[in-house]
C-alpha cells in the first residue's frame, strides 16, 4: 500500500509551494488506494502554534483535500522520541557530546580559516574522557565514517553523498528535545510512510535521515524531491511575488479547482494538456514523472485557468460564492442574466463581484468627464422618450426583448445609438461605458431603470 504524508512546520500559513507537494502526495496516495497522512512538525515550541496548524487545516478544507486517520502532532510525542534516543545510546549507536558552544565556535573558525567545511570533529565519539562537570550534553548519532550513501530519488535519479561529509549530527539537544532529522525519520518509519514527496530543499537532509533509518533498523522510503517553484525572474518564489498564503487565493477570488490545476502543472505535465479535472489529475499524476528542473510561477496562467473554471461553474454556485465577496443577487432570472453576462469577462470572483455590483448598485455619483462628453442638449428629450417607451405597458423580461425595444427606439426616433446609450449608461451605472444595455435592462427591470433615469434627469 502506498502511504504518503504532508509534514508542515506550522509557523504561519500554508504556503502555495507546500500545497503543491501536499497535492502531489495526496494524488499519489489516492491513485493507489493508499493513505495520505498529515503530520504537524511542531517541535519548535517557540515558533509553532495551534493557530498555524489550524490555518493549514482550513486551507486543506477549502481545496477539498482530506487526510486519512488522525493528525499526528510531533509535540505530543517527545516521550517516544526519548525512548529511541535511549535505545541508540544503549546500543552504542549514539553518544553524549560535552563540547561547549565556545569549543564548537573555535572549531568552526579554524576549519573555515583552513577552507574546510565546518563540521563536528567526532571528539566525543569514542572518548573515554571524564565528562566535564556542569555541562548538559547533547546526543549525537554515529554516522558511518567512510563510504557513500546513495539517495535513489524518484525525481533526481541517484544522488550520491559521501559519509565523510555527514557529521555525527545532534539527535537530542542538551535540554533533551529531539532534532528535526531524527524525528522526521522516526515518524515516517513508524507511520509506514513509503513514498516521501517533498521540496528539494530537503534533499541535503536525506543522508542524515537515512543514517537514522539504518541505525534503528527501519526500511528507507522512496524519496521524490520536487524542484522549487521560481518566480518570473527565475528566483525562488517569495512573499514579494504575490499571494503566498493559500487562503489569500480564496480571498482574491480564485476557485480551488483552478489553484490545484495551476499547481499540478508546476513541475509536472502530461503532454501539453493544461486543463485537468480532478479525476484526470487522479488518474494521471505520477511522481516518477515530476520534472527535474524548477518550474516558474506565472500569474497570467493562473488567471487564465481561473476564468476557465469561472465560466464553467453553474450560476447558482457562483452566486453562493459571491456572497462571500459582498454580493447578494436575488431572483433566478436576474441571476442568470447577470452572471451569464459578467462571468465571460471575469478572471476572479472579485472581478465578477465588482462587475455585478457596477450594475446592481445604484450609482452614487456620475462621472464628470463622461457627463461633459456624453450629455447633449437632446439628452433630456431622448431619455424622457425612452421612459415613455419603457412604460408602454408591454411585458419585457428577456435581454432579446429589450434589445428589440432599443432597436425600434433608435429607428423610430431617428437617434444615433450613442445619443441614447451613453447617457443611459451614465444614468444606470454612473459612467458612460459598461455592459450590454439590453442585458443590464433585463437584469435591473423596468422600475429600477425608470427610477435611475428619473434621478439622473433631475441632475441635468
Ligand atoms: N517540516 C518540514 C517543512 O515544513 C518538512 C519535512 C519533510 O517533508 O520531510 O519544511
Amino acid at each position: 500500500m502506498v502511504v504518503t504524508r504532508f509534514a508542515p512546520s506550522p509557523t504561519g500559513y500554508l504556503h502555495v509551494g507546500g500545497l503543491r507537494t501536499a497535492l502531489f502526495s495526496y494524488l499519489w496516495a489516492r491513485r493507489n488506494n493508499g493513505k495520505f497522512l498529515l503530520r504537524i512538525e511542531d517541535t519548535d515550541l517557540a515558533r509553532n502554534s495551534q493557530e498555524a496548524a489550524d490555518a493549514i487545516l482550513e486551507a486543506f478544507e477549502w481545496v477539498g483535500m482530506e487526510n486519512d486517520g488522525e493528525i499526528l502532532y510531533q509535540s505530543r510525542r517527545f516521550d517516544l522520541y526519548k525512548k529511541y534516543v535511549a535505545k541508540l545510546l544503549d546500543e552504542g549507536k549514539a553518544y553524549y557530546c560535552y563540547m561547549s558552544k565556545e569549543e564548537l565556535d573555535t572549531l568552526r573558525e579554524t576549519q573555515m580559516a583552513n577552507k574546510q567545511k565546518p563540521m563536528y570533529d567526532n571528539r566525543w565519539r569514542d572518548s573515554s574522557e571524564t565528562p566535564p562537570a556542569g555541562v548538559e550534553p547533547v546526543v549525537r548519532l554515529k554516522t558511518p565514517l567512510e563510504g557513500d550513501v546513495v539517495v535513489d530519488d524518484g525525481v533526481k535519479g541517484k544522488v550520491t553523498f559521501s559519509w565523510t561529509e555527514i557529521d555525527d549530527f545532534i539527535i537530542a539537544r542538551s535540554d533533551g528535545t529531539p532534532t528535526y532529522n531524527f524525528v522526521v525519520a522516526i515518524d515516517d518509519a513508524l507511520c509506514g510512510i513509503n513514498h516521501v514527496i517533498r521540496g528539494d530543499d530537503h534533499l541535503s537532509n536525506t543522508p542524515k535521515q537515512i543514517a537514522v533509518y539504518q541505525a534503528l533498523g527501519f526500511e528507507v522510503p522512496r524519496f521524490f524531491h520536487v524542484p522549487m517553484i521560481l518566480n518570473e525572474e527565475g528566483k525562488k518564489l517569495s512573499k514579494r511575488d504575490g499571494a503566498m498564503d493559500v487562503m489569500d487565493y480564496k480571498r482574491k477570488g480564485y476557485l480551488p479547482q483552478a489553484l490545484l490545476n495551476f499547481l499540478i502543472r508546476l513541475g509536472w505535465s502530461n503532454k501539453d494538456q493544461e486543463i485537468f479535472t480532478f479525476d484526470e489529475m487522479l488518474a494521471m499524476f505520477d511522481p516518477n514523472n515530476i520534472n527535474k528542473s524548477a518550474s516558474a510561477y506565472n500569474l497570467e496562467k493562473l488567471d487564465w485557468l481561473n476564468s476557465h473554471y469561472i465560466k464553467n461553474t453553474p450560476n447558482e454556485t457562483l452566486a453562493n460564492l459571491l456572497e462571500g465577496h459582498g454580493v447578494a443577487i436575488t431572483g433566478h432570472d436576474r441571476r442568470e442574466i447577470l452572471l451569464d453576462m459578467a462571468k465571460e469577462r471575469s478572471k476572479t470572483l472579485m472581478e465578477l463581484a465588482s462587475a455585478i455590483k457596477a450594475i446592481i448598485d445604484e450609482p452614487l455619483e456620475y462621472n464628470e468627464k463622461d457627463m461633459e462628453k456624453s450629455v447633449t442638449p437632446e439628452t433630456s428629450a431622448v431619455l424622457n422618450d425612452f421612459i415613455m417607451v419603457l412604460s408602454d405597458g408591454k411585458e419585457r423580461h428577456l435581454p432579446s426583448e429589450y434589445q428589440e425595444m432599443i432597436d425600434a427606439f433608435v429607428h423610430d426616433k431617428g437617434v444615433k445609438m450613442p445619443m441614447l446609450g451613453k447617457p443611459l449608461r451614465l444614468a444606470l451605472f454612473g459612467v458612460a461605458t459598461g455592459p450590454n444595455l439590453a442585458d443590464a435592462l433585463a437584469a435591473l427591470g423596468k422600475e429600477t431603470v425608470i427610477a435611475r433615469i428619473e434621478k439622473f434627469l433631475k441632475q441635468l
